[in-house]
């Protein structure tokens, strides 16, 4: 099964209470790819970098089978530039620079071999960008997941809720759920951002684990404790990769099986916090996943 994702390839700088990094690779689309990976092996992505961007990691992500034939990268332009600081809970971040860069102008095009994808990731991006790879695909993919943050509800509200409209499922964390519908209480807030468009609403609460939502039904994934936590940035899209690797690998996307995919997603999300930026995602196995997932079971199981 082909999925398609797209989102910021980006550097990072980071600063958490156990240590600050200067530039790292880091950007949305990066994580998913990197954790879709390990589900499927039919992998497209459409991003853009600029010249600042290493060959060697566009090299490591084509060796995970990652297909970057998507992957624009601008002649004497810039590479998408973020960086944040997490404050001493790790829960809350601040974001201290977003330069959008070779963003700004971000015109996507989708490769022919890309065509007729039966998944696609929009992995968090301007919002318009989001919406123009749905347009430019001849075919409607089977499933669109969406993934935003505050950031677009900020400075392109309009063009988010347009999008909204035309996917299937949403992931924002509770924060980002509470400001783009308004309502402070989360269910409240999650009965009316499924009036927006998506039929399937999956709230992140960090550490706090994750709340799958549609009309009828409700579950939640806790967050696995761990004893080491260096770096939650990428933990929300980790898990979008996950989540939608996994559905890709199974082909079901009934409710039952999105709650396995959120398992799944979360026991990505897990590896990726245990060290910085994508570090910990480059050299996981089936078997690691396979154990962690046991281990959320084992945690709720009474
Ligand atoms: P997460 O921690 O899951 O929210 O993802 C953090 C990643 O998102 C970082 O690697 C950043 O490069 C990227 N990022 C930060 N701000 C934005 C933005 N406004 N649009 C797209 N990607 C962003």
């Amino acid at each position: 099964m082909s999925l398609l994702s797209i989102g910021t390839v980006a550097f990072d700088a980071i600063e958490t209470p156990f240590g600050k990094t200067d530039k790292i690779i880091g950007g949305a689309a990066t994580y998913i790819s990197l954790s879709a990976s390990y589900f499927t092996q039919n992998l497209n992505l459409v991003a853009v970098v600029g010249e600042d961007f290493p060959a060697e990691y566009i090299a490591l992500l084509n060796s995970k089978g990652i297909n970057t034939d998507g992957l624009q990268i601008k002649k004497g332009e810039k590479s998408f530039f973020w960086s944040g600081k997490y404050h001493n809970d790790m829960n809350g971040r601040d974001t201290l620079i977003t330069e959008l860069n070779v963003l700004a102008d971000f015109d996507p095009i989708i490769p022919a071999s890309y065509q007729n994808c039966e998944y696609l990731m929009l992995g968090n991006l301007t919002p318009m960008v989001q919406e123009t790879v749905i347009n430019r695909l001849a075919k409607r993919p089977k499933l669109v997941v969406l993934d935003t943050m505050n950031f677009w509800m900020d400075v392109a509200l309009e063009d988010l809720k347009r999008v909204l409209t035309k996917v299937d499922v949403l992931t924002i964390n509770d924060e980002e759920a509470r400001q783009l519908s308004g309502e402070s209480n989360l269910l409240k807030a999650a009965r009316k951002v499924l009036t927006m468009g998506p039929k399937t609403l999956i709230i992140k609460k960090g550490e706090h684990g994750a709340l799958l939502i549609n009309d009828n039904d409700k579950f939640y994934a806790p967050g696995l404790p761990l004893e080491e936590v260096f770096d939650p940035t990428g933990a929300g899209d980790t898990f979008a990769g996950g989540f939608i690797g996994y559905l890709a690998s199974t082909g079901d996307l009934s409710f039952e099986n999105m709650k396995r995919a959120v398992i799944h997603g979360s026991a990505m999300a897990s590896f990726c916090v245990e060290k910085f930026g994508t570090e910990n995602l480059l050299n996981l196995n089936k078997q690691m996943i396979a154990d962690r997932v046991a281990e959320f079971s084992k945690l709720v199981n009474f």
